[in-house]
């Protein structure tokens, strides 16, 4: 069975208790790359999904959430050593150009548009970034849930021409509705790994039951390996990611043994 690993974070980010630095995050991909693997966008995946095409014997999906400045410099740079491209999922609302931090924080949309010439895939993330559960309490007509969604799109497309076929959920809070409109406009929704646990439709759920994974509970605080990975059998609106600022995989060890486990299953 093939078992693909997929990997997450913001970018480089010094501080915390698990620091990604460009050194350590260079520690980690390398380790990828010494074991053989190629990194894959959500167009390889669709189309491996669909039977219409294969994968590389050892394929991993290396995706990023909020278009940061080190996105283009620190963590590209990092990639492109070793021949691999990200997937970036864009919270809209950051790029506007009369924001404070816009080009600095941020990247530009000049950049932005150079890491899709570079071979980066991107996807949608919203405009404000709201908590997707408290959105719908809030507003159960789903209208305000729906502006964020077609807002980012559109935004999207007047700044990259691409209308965003993938979406990543905000947060780890998931709820059913916002996943029924997720289904409506793309073709996968992804979600994100940092412990075991998951709030779904504002209760606190096991993310092994969210998507479906039988077993316990891991003793490193994650959920069952299985769900770590995307298979065949994955729910395409439940995808997984690893974030990478957390013990599940961020020692050299700990990620080689999470890569090497696609390997064996
Ligand atoms: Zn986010």
């Amino acid at each position: 069975m093939i078992q693909i690993p997929i990997t997450m974070c913001h970018g480089i980010n010094p501080k915390g208790d698990y620091p990604l630095t460009e050194n350590h995050f260079d520690s980690l991909v390398q380790i990828a790359h010494t074991l053989g693997f190629e990194s894959i966008d959500y167009n390889d995946l669709d189309a491996w999904r669909h039977q219409s095409q294969e994968l590389p014997d050892h394929p991993i999906m290396f995706d990023f959430d909020h278009p940061v400045k080190s996105m283009r410099h620190g963590i590209h740079d990092v990639l492109s050593r070793y021949g691999y491209a990200g997937n970036l999922f864009i919270n809209t609302g950051l790029m506007d150009e009369d924001r404070e931090g816009y080009g600095t924080e941020t990247m530009t949309w000049e950049e932005v548009g150079e890491l899709v010439e570079l071979g980066w895939h991107m996807g949608a993330h919203t405009v404000t970034h709201p908590n997707l559960s408290e959105l719908f309490a809030e507003d159960p007509t789903g209208e305000k849930l729906s502006w964020e969604l077609e807002t980012c799109d559109a935004t999207l497309q007047k700044y990259l021409g691409i209308q965003p076929r993938d979406f990543a959920f905000t947060g780890t809070s998931w709820s059913s509705i916002a996943e029924k409109h997720v289904m409506e406009r793309y073709r996968f929704g992804r979600l994100w790994i940092v412990g075991a646990e998951y709030q779904a439709d504002g209760e606190k759920v096991r993310y092994a039951d969210l998507v479906g994974v039988a077993g316990e509970d891991e003793a490193d605080g994650g959920p069952p390996m299985a769900a770590r990975y995307i298979t065949r059998e994955t729910p395409a609106y439940r995808l997984p990611s690893m974030e990478i600022q957390r013990p599940l995989i961020y020692s050299p060890e700990a990620f080689r043994t999470y890569l090497e486990g696609s390997m064996a299953g």
